[in-house]
């Protein structure tokens, strides 16, 4: 057998699980490597504690003295877990985080050394911003760039490094990464959201948002990863026959856990555990070697640190276990994709989940407000949720026949859509004392507190409602949470000032008492966001067809989803939430534009290289066995020969005709490239995708069909068998 093919799987075969030693219970090791409020308390003065929790907890500035306090009090606590170095870690526009250890050790003459750390570096450091992308910011003479400590999220211990959390900004200030947009996004929304609490309940004085994310992974054997040049340098397989086995027979949903899979999940959550990442579900999903976890939820900013730091730790940790985690979102054609379900929520600093449904009329008014202005929200800014999830990788998933599709619409289950129709009936103006309390008690006052089991079993929606929360399921399996979140957050902030304007012009124009205007306001949201709302099948062509009837975009590639983000409407909703300015939201637009262009790029050079170094030659030496058979056949059988050798002439043309195409192909490929390069921007995306992309499909047919003729024991890639069913 091909030797590459043949080791690894010889290697795959003789491995064992690896032991996980879980020394401590998870409670206790809970937060143990985190400078949280605990640790503060034992290491800080009280001054300074209080300093940090107020930064926290109302977004005061920390001065200078403080942070001296704060960056002291962490070097003592680092350095009695034996950590060595710092750094300011963040999250630029790569997708990935980023972090540039520094030592504590300084000289200080005579020979002799200290430890030292300082709240100026704890506030500000300043890393050569030219390496990342900047999407034309920076000018060329400026390459530096700022990280500047967000103290909201606690800095931690990973491996002998003291990591600081940390926005990315441009030496002019604009934001150069994804945590920056996010944290004024849920500034905003705090706002709106707190000033719309106040007609409920006076006492409120902030909204945050939560945030819940699922992680969908695939996790196949290290070496037969690394024996596959497209699934090294692609993070995804361009090509492979199905094997006769998928997951036709729903054997792994839910299946028992693999044990190298669950000793690897058992080791991730220790460190998750150590870092407080509160991790608390774990099982297999539909495709073989498919996996999810999940955590409680977190305050938004902190759950999208924690996914980010998650994904990073994924990879750490599998390769202890001779394992590859694969987060793309179409890892193999033909089996389920990956997502990265988002659930998301508001809540109040007095205990109040502002999507659950309440025990009082009162409080399920506000439920319902709150409920309706998200639909509404995400009603009129359709195109641009979508916007927020579009990723080379993330267009096999949407759009693809594979859920959810790239309409975005929002599920809310039998019984609220009950009571949204009911709403929409209630008197223009002044209510009846009659209808008031029929409102409260039959309609308002009926909503049960958990409606968790009528919601919930629609999973083709993109955007559900779950009883108490939303579950935004379109999200890719590589996406930081931030940038669905910052939309998100923005979008519904926008929402809620609007909503708190027209309410109380009503209160004050026409004389209106509060629960009338908001029940008029609302009666006229429910009928204005109604094309959004759907209830059927997502993955139907039916669905389809009537999206289009509503007026609700479907844009399947992330070149046109992409233009959603620069629409004027969208820089003007940035720009008066205070998000984004005009210049970052450009920016952005270019560099993911060109990501995906690039990525595309890359994907086709990997599979023209594999076509042509792989799957030609491999064909080729099976033909000439082929062709040799034929030749002794003809030695013995004489004229008889060729009915004789029949199947194996055939053979022998199929395979040319198969490298024929193959080969012309590629060189189409190839010219389609050149033609691409030498566009930009927009222009470059579409090419790569409506050019270039389209023969990925074809090569990879005919790369298919050799695969399943070709003599196993030649054939150089390891098969999608052998990835996804070796345990
Ligand atoms: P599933 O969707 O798998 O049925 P659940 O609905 O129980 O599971 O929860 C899924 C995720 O939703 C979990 O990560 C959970 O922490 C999160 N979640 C629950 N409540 C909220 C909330 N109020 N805000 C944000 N996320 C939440
Ligand atoms: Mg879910």
């Amino acid at each position: 057998m091909a030797q590459i093919r043949f080791n690894a799987l010889k290697e795959a075969l003789n491995r064992k699980p690896v032991e996980v030693d879980e020394y401590d219970r998870r409670s206790n090791l809970f937060g143990k490597n985190v400078f949280n409020g605990n640790t503060m308390r034992q290491y800080l003065t009280k001054e300074a504690y209080q300093g940090v929790m107020s930064a926290i907890e109302h977004g005061t500035k920390i001065d200078r003295k403080i942070a001296g306090q704060v960056a002291a009090a962490m070097k003592d606590w680092a350095l009695s877990k034996n950590v060595t170095h710092y750094t300011h870690w963040f999250q630029p526009l790569t997708g990935a985080t980023a972090e540039k250890h520094d030592a504590f050790f300084e000289t200080i003459g005579n020979g002799m050394a200290i430890e030292k750390f300082e709240g100026a570096q704890l506030v500000q450091q300043e890393p050569d911003a030219s390496s990342f992308p900047n999407g034309g910011i920076r000018n060329t003479f400026e390459a530096r760039g700022y990280t500047a400590w967000d103290p909201t999220s606690p800095a931690f211990i990973y491996g002998t490094t003291l990591c600081i959390p940390t926005i990315f900004v441009s030496y002019t200030g604009e934001a150069l990464d994804n945590k920056t947009p996010l944290l004024r996004a849920l500034t905003a929304v705090d706002k709106a959201a707190t000033a719309v609490c106040k007609y409920f309940d006076k006492n409120v004085k902030k909204v945050s948002a939560s945030l819940g994310w699922e992680q969908e992974y695939f996790l196949i054997d290290k070496s037969l990863a690394n024996s596959r040049p497209d699934i090294q340098l692609t993070g995804r397989t361009l090509l492979g026959h199905s094997p006769a086995k998928g997951q036709q027979l729903d054997d792994h949903y839910f299946g028992s856990i693999p044990s190298r899979a669950i000793n690897y999940m058992r080791d991730l959550e220790v460190e998750c555990m150590l870092l407080g990442i509160p991790v608390k579900t774990r099982h297999n999903e539909v495709a073989p070697n498919q996996f999810e976890l999940a955590p409680i939820f977190e305050e938004a900013n902190l759950a999208v640190d924690h996914n980010s730091l998650l994904m990073d730790v994924m990879g750490r940790v599998a390769s202890r276990h001779n394992l590859k985690v694969l987060l793309h979102e179409k890892p193999f054609a033909g089996v389920n994709g990956s997502g990265k379900h988002n659930n998301w929520s508001l809540s109040t600093d007095t205990g109040v989940n502002l999507l659950g449904p309440g025990k009082t009329p009162m409080s399920n008014l506000q439920f319902l407000t709150f409920f309706i202005n998200t639909i509404k929200a995400v009603y009129e800014n359709e195109e641009l949720l979508r916007a927020a999830i579009a990723s080379a990788s993330n267009d096999h998933r949407l759009g693809a026949n594979e859920a959810p599709p790239a309409i975005i619409s929002v599920f809310i289950g039998e019984q609220l859509t009950a009571v949204l129709n009911e709403l929409e009936s209630v008197t223009n103006g002044k209510l009846s004392p009659k209808e008031k309390t029929d409102l409260k008690l039959n309609v308002v006052g009926k909503i049960p507190d958990v409606l968790l089991d009528n919601t919930d079993r629609n999973r083709t929606s993109p955007f559900a409602f779950t009883g108490n929360k939303f579950e935004f399921r379109a999200v890719g399996s590589t996406a930081n949470c931030a940038v669905p979140m910052t939309v998100l957050n923005t979008i519904v902030a926008k929402q809620l000032k609007e909503f708190k304007i027209e309410v109380d012009a009503l209160i004050k124009k026409k004389d209106l008492k509060k629960d009338e205007a908001i029940f008029n306001v609302l009666r006229e949201y429910i009928k204005a966001s109604k094309p959004v709302l759907f209830e059927g099948n997502g993955y139907g062509e039916e669905w389809t067809k009537e999206a289009k009837k509503r007026g609700l975009s479907n844009n399947k590639t992330t070149p046109e989803a992409l233009k959603a983000q620069i629409s004027k409407k969208a820089i003007d909703l940035y720009e008066e939430m205070e998000v984004m300015t005009a210049v970052e939201i450009e920016a952005r637009h270019e560099i993911e534009l060109e990501e995906y262009t690039k990525r595309i790029q890359i994907e086709g050079r990997v599979l023209g290289d594999i076509a042509r170094n792989h799957v030609i030659p491999t064909a080729v030496r099976y033909q000439n066995t082929l062709i040799k058979n034929v030749k002794g056949l003809k030695e013995i059988f004489e004229q008889d020969y060729r009915e004789i050798a029949h199947e194996q002439i055939e053979l022998v043309k199929e395979i040319s005709l198969h490298i024929a195409e193959i080969n012309s192909k590629i060189n189409a490929m190839v010219e389609e490239r050149k033609k691409a390069n030498k566009l930009e921007g927009q222009k470059a995306a579409e090419a790569y995708c409506n050019k270039v992309k389209p023969y990925f499909d074809e090569i990879r047919y005919h790369c298919d069909k050799l695969e399943i003729m070709i003599d196993d024991e030649l054939w150089t890639l390891t098969k999608y068998r052998e990835m996804l069913f070796t345990r």
